[in-house]
């Protein structure tokens, strides 16, 4: 698949008609219509960048990245928007505590956006590793302060926000009075009353309910922007109502994030939109991904029990009999539902690498079967295929996908062993069955051609350090030359000159 995210120019596949969503706002699975097709607007939490991703984090971006890669398969055409979350996240996951971006700048005595452009680029680099796709659009919530600004100056003009001591907040009770607060997350605002706790700011609000649009900033807070109420930060929430809206229109097709984030994120963004802009919920389809969990307990950073992709790969973590590899994670996370909790063992990624390694196998023993001309009982690749889309339309459901995969290595391997022949359209069959399923849409590849670009890049990169060393010797800079020889056959590289130019060889 092409990963500059431009949508090819495919018609819409007939399976897209077929294609079910489960819709955490309805609880039901609902058929795929999206408003202005073959268009599709797709929306997605992204992470607050103030520490290392971790794996459950992971999880939750993968589980997009297979929506991305269907829709995109099925031929549609996706603009994902996927935010970075630099101002605003407060430790306390609502109107209290400190910016969990200014908090760490603070502590390592640098700017919020080093912190924010590290974090960035660690994510970044997970992405690559674990060969999500990128999105058509990230947006930062700093990047975005003067819509913010005015989408809350809508929101007051709408009556369902007021400003407090240069503090802006949104009008829950007002809000109920028209609208169901509370449907997504399945809440009641009488519950939700017996629930609120004494917090930061709790005297400005006419009710504890209330949650913040804009928070004028104390002396000590690092990040903060001129608005018409005081100096100050945006809410949490508003960056995903005010960039969701900016990128996808007032109503889009589906909304992502974690399964933590319904309620309150998720559920302020609804009222925020509404309160905004009318009456038409913004979002048709909201999908939520489960949590990883480890030993029952959702892995998070403050749990203690959330390890970094790194600590996975190198095994260099208490919880980790060894190390796994990229690819093993993505296969083991894929073989759950998105909607159901997974938990992280040490037998279930052993299991997933041995799983992994065996439809590797099989996919690769497709170029060395031999066709048998006209020969009987080819294999009913077309009714593989069907069970694979089949798989996929109910509610992208990966692990009868791989199921059906599985049935497709058992055929390749009796094709190899001998005891079933096989025609040419049966192998050309097989191995468009797994270009278009384990590669396009479930994203598997070979180890060795990592999300980074492995050894197409490694290439390019010899290619460059040639050119050098070529530059070098036409200049008589022998020593510059010789140079690179040596270090690159330090690192295992053997090079070759001949009349023909250079070669390489890696160990
Ligand atoms: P954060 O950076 O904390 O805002 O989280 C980024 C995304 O990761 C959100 O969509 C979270 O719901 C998700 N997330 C956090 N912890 C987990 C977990 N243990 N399993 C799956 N997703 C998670
Ligand atoms: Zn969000």
């Amino acid at each position: 698949m092409d990963s500059s995210n431009t949508p090819a120019e495919t018609p819409l596949s007939p399976y897209a008609a077929d294609l079910h969503i489960g819709n955490s706002l309805s609880r039901e699975k609902e058929r795929f219509t999206p408003y202005n097709p073959p268009y599709v607007g797709m929306y997605v939490c992204g992470p607050t960048v103030y520490s290392n991703v971790h794996l459950g984090n992971v999880r939750t971006f993968l589980t997009f990245d297979i929506v991305y890669r269907y829709l995109l398969h099925l031929g549609f055409k996706v603009r994902y928007v996927r935010n970075i979350t630099d101002v605003g996240h407060l430790t306390g996951d609502t109107d209290d505590g400190e910016d969990k971006i200014g908090k760490k700048a603070r502590l390592e005595n640098i700017e919020p956006m080093e912190v924010v452009q590290r974090y960035t680029n660690d994510f970044h680099d997970v992405m690559r590793v674990f060969h999500i796709l990128p999105p058509s659009i990230e947006p930062t919530a700093t990047g975005h302060i003067v819509e913010q600004i005015s989408m809350i100056e809508k929101i007051i003009e709408n009556g369902y926000a007021y400003a407090s001591n240069g503090s802006v907040y949104f009008d829950v009770r007002k809000y109920a009075e028209q609208h169901n607060y509370g449907a997504l997350s399945g809440r009641r605002i009488d519950e939700l009353q017996n629930q609120t706790r004494a917090l930061d700011g709790q005297d400005e609000k006419r009710d504890p309910l209330d949650f913040a649009l804009w928070k004028k900033a104390d002396a000590s807070h690092l990040m903060h922007w001129p608005s018409p109420w005081s100096e100050g930060f945006p809410g949490w929430h508003l960056e995903c109502s005010v960039m969701s809206t900016k990128y996808l229109g007032k109503t889009f097709d589906i909304h992502g994030g974690g399964m933590d984030l319904k309620f309150p994120h998720h559920e302020c963004e609804i009222a925020q939109n509404m309160g905004a802009h009318g009456p038409e919920e913004p979002v048709r389809y909201w999908i939520h991904g489960n949590m990883l969990t480890v030993n029952g307990r959702k892995m998070s950073k403050s749990e203690g029990n959330g390890f970094t992709p790194e600590e996975l790969i190198t095994g260099n973590h208490k919880l980790l009999e060894k190390g796994y590899s990229p690819m093993t994670v993505r296969f083991f996370m894929l073989q759950g539902h998105y909607a159901g909790t997974l938990d992280f063992s040490n037998p279930a990624l052993q299991a997933a690498e041995k799983g992994l390694e065996r439809l590797m196998a099989a996919w690769g023993l497709l170029g060395d079967l031999t066709p048998v001309e006209g020969a009987e009982g080819h294999p009913d690749v077309d009714a593989l295929r069907d069970r694979a889309y089949a798989a996929m339309n109910d509610d992208f459901n990966t692990p009868m996908l791989i199921a059906v995969l599985y049935d497709a290595v058992k055929v390749i391997n009796s094709a190899a062993s001998g005891h079933m022949p096989i025609t040419e359209e049966g192998i050309t069959a097989l191995r468009a069955l797994f270009d278009q399923f384990a590669h396009d849409i479930l994203g598997l590849v070979p180890e060795t051609q990592d999300g980074a670009g492995g050894e197409d890049r490694s290439d390019q990169l010899m290619e460059v350090l040639c050119a050098v060393r070529a530059e070098a010797k036409a200049n008589k800079d022998w020593a510059t030359a010789d140079l690179i020889r040596d270090r690159l056959g330090a690192l295992g590289v053997q090079i070759k000159d001949s009349k023909d130019g250079t070669t390489w060889t890696f160990d």
